[in-house]
């Protein structure tokens, strides 16, 4: 099957791996890179969702999503860190 970019961005899935509340920094939650946010539930979901800042509403799954992939949180971090040449 041939797939052009944007259609293989279009389909991509979410799989709420939750790196992208771990690994970055985030000024506006006054969350240092690497560690849990605070909102972020044992089962990684949201607890605030529905209220969740700007920076976590903007931020849309993309290809970089299917380079973290790994079998544990700690290993997606460390793969999301490089990635995005975050200092650990
Ligand atoms: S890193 Fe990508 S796939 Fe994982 S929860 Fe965030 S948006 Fe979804
Ligand atoms: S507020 Fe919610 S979506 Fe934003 S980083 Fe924290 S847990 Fe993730």
């Amino acid at each position: 099957m041939n797939m052009d970019r944007k259609e293989a961005v279009d389909c991509l899935k979410c799989s709420d791996c939750a790196v992208c509340c771990v690994a970055p920094d985030i000024a506006s939650l006054n969350k240092p890179a690497g560690v849990p946010c605070e909102h972020l539930s044992a089962d990684l979901r949201c607890r605030i969702y529905e209220n969740r800042p700007e920076v976590c509403r903007n931020y849309l799954k993309d290809e970089s999503c299917l380079l973290v992939q790994g079998p544990t949180m700690e290993n997606r971090v460390s793969q999301y860190q490089v990635l995005f040449g975050i200092d650990p």
